[in-house]
């Protein structure tokens, strides 16, 4: 069975403050399309000070912990406290245990998602960062379901928010800024939803580096 050692991972996290901050002009490029602008700056301010403030020997768990409070704390706008929550979900499920499995995984992934839900309170199809985290989840815990490896569950969560992400260009705002632009905001990427799958997906990819199996 696969497993991450929920010790010396801090790295995973790292990698991605490391795709924020690669992406941070593209993620501002989208937003413009439909609202301020401002969404890369935001993001790229607050992992970065995150990023600052983790150190190597950190666990996966402490990590993520230093990030989502980071975030609720340090950055503005309605994103930080959505995606700090989310972080410190998932640093809450993880901590104390030595061993990450799918089974956990699937579980602190679940505990994230509503807690962003909540937060946010958008549905699904509202054109916002749920429509991304929504289908990943559905399609990590149908492979897990399965019973398929870890690494394939992680590989289906990927295509799972990739997909999600995309759905949001066919879709018009209900909420936010960009929900003023109604039938406009059609033919547009959510900022928020774009910037959730690369989340996911370095994460993803993270922990597929590290897995370890017996
Ligand atoms: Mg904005």
């Amino acid at each position: 069975m696969q497993y991450l050692l929920n010790e010396n991972n801090a790295k995973i996290v790292q990698e991605i403050v490391t795709a924020i901050h690669a992406n941070a002009n593209l993620l501002s490029q989208i937003d413009g399309e439909t609202g301020d602008g401002d969404h890369g700056v935001n993001m790229n301010k607050g992992f970065l000070m995150a990023g600052e403030r983790i150190s190597d020997e950190d666990s996966f768990s402490e990590a993520l912990k230093t990030l989502g409070r980071t975030l609720v704390m340090d950055i503005g706008g309605s994103m930080g406290p959505i995606y700090g929550t989310f972080f410190s979900k998932l640093s809450k499920t993880f901590k104390g245990e030595g061993r990450i499995t799918s089974d956990l995984f699937e579980k602190a992934v679940l505990n994230a998602k509503e807690g962003l839900m909540d937060l946010a309170g958008a549905q699904p199809g509202d054109k916002t960062l749920v429509d991304t985290v929504v289908p990943a989840y559905e399609a990590f815990k149908a492979a897990n379901a399965e019973g398929k490896e870890f690494s394939e569950c992680l590989n289906a969560l990927k295509e799972g928010a990739e997909k999600g992400k995309e759905s949001t260009k066919d879709m018009v705002a209900k909420i936010g800024r960009a929900a003023r632009l109604g039938e406009r905001s059609k033919g547009h990427l959510d900022a928020g939803a774009t910037s959730c799958c690369i989340i996911l997906c370095t994460m993803a990819d993270g922990i597929i580096a590290n897995l370890q199996s017996e």
